[in-house]
């Protein structure tokens, strides 16, 4: 099975968590540190979980999460 890499800025993240809520493999939480920002941004913890179906890059509205698919 192809293997994803879930990149997070965590500098732009404001925290919004609309990423965490469309994931369908609760792949993403919130981290528990804070960004420059003040902000606690998604960390994406289960990344072995991921089936690249892109939901998070495209709702999160800062651009913040880019999904790439793995040579196999
Ligand atoms: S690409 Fe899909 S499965 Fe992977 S972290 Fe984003 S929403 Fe979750
Ligand atoms: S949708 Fe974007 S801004 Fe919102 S928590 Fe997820 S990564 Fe951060």
């Amino acid at each position: 099975m192809a293997k994803f890499t879930v990149n997070i800025a965590p500098e732009v993240c404001k925290g919004c968590e609309l990423c965490i809520s469309v994931c369908p493999k609760q792949v993403i939480e919130v981290s528990k540190s804070i960004n420059a920002r003040g902000y606690s941004p998604a960390d994406a913890v289960r990344i072995e979980d991921c089936v690249g179906c892109t939901s998070c890059a495209l709702v999160c509205p800062d651009g913040a999460i880019e999904i790439f698919k793995e040579d196999e």
